[in-house]
């Protein structure tokens, strides 16, 4: 949040641009953070189509994550250029460029104040009815019924404790109330119980929804039905496909793929059978 905040106000167009279309084009993108000898991106060109999941891998420190908070210009573009509907991004008022996008984070900001104003900040104009309808959405309902204040409930008060997993139910359900056309999750890394995993992931559904998506995973198994997945290492895209297609390249996806049945497998084994990934 502070480096959200103290960011330099970024220039805005004089004649702003508006787009009905959502797909995002990134054309030779790279960037560099500003105490960064080598770029963290280098010329990554790759689009993310209207209603699919385009989903992003690597090794960590790859420059993942600033993919992701290049899109609603946290930063700009240190060369090439970020469109989305064909709309150069630096074209679009900042406030505009917001509403389009709701990102999930890995780290999830909650404010003190109510369950229900945490889950309105997603849209300052949603009913009460509309708040309950998406924490229902996100798998809130169950804990937050548990709750002695329920929706009123104050978040970071003494003996309320929410899990990382209903935390990040909550910032899903914020972001389910904006309903912006594009949405953005960078994965939190797999949270230690299967039951939270589950609910999360039927949550991520209901937010996908007829979304362009772009989704940052750890966990391969659950980028592997995304409709295009791309490979980003050392800041640059060194493959992009289909989970099948790339397999059949047996490149680095092919090998990171194997790594991660190996580690499964490792696991179910160890534990007996259980496992979260
Ligand atoms: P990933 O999400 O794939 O793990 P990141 O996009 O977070 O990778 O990081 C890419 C590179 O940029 C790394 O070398 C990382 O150390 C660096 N980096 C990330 N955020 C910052 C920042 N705010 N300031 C400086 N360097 C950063
Ligand atoms: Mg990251």
């Amino acid at each position: 949040m502070d480096e959200i905040l103290h960011t330099e106000s970024l220039s805005q167009p004089k004649n702003p641009r508006t787009t009905e279309k959502h797909e995002i084009i990134f054309e030779n993108v790279s960037f560099s953070y500003a105490e960064q000898e080598v770029d963290a991106l280098s010329r990554v060109s790759f689009s993310a189509e209207e209603n699919q999941i385009t989903a992003i891998v690597g090794p960590s420190g790859g420059g993942k994550s600033t993919i992701a908070h290049l899109i609603p210009r946290f930063f700009d573009v240190t060369e090439g250029s970020i469109r989305i509907g064909g709309v150069d991004i630096r074209h679009m008022n900042t406030n505009y460029l917001m509403e389009k996008v709701s990102f999930v984070f890995q780290d999830v900001f909650l404010f003190k104040q109510s369950i229900m104003e945490n889950i309105r900040m997603g849209n300052q104009n949603a009913t009460n009815e509309q708040v309950i309808a998406a924490a229902k959405a996100a798998q809130c309902q169950e804990f937050i019924e548990k709750l002695h204040n329920k929706y009123d409930t104050i978040i970071g008060t003494k003996g309320i404790h929410l899990s990382g997993g209903e935390q990040q139910r909550i910032a899903i359900a914020r972001a389910i109330v904006k309903n912006a056309p594009i949405i953005i999750l960078d994965e939190a890394t797999a949270f230690s119980d299967p039951e939270n995993e589950h609910l999360i992931q039927s949550a991520f559904k209901k937010l996908m929804h007829g979304k362009t998506v772009v989704m940052i995973a750890h966990r391969l198994s659950t980028i592997r039905s995304a409709n295009k997945i791309v490979v980003i290492d050392k800041g640059h895209l060194i493959e992009q496909g289909t989970h099948d297609k790339l397999l059949a390249k047996e490149g680095k996806y092919f090998t990171m793929w194997n790594m991660y049945v190996k580690m499964l497998d490792w696991k179910i084994n160890r534990k007996g059978g259980e496992t979260n990934a």
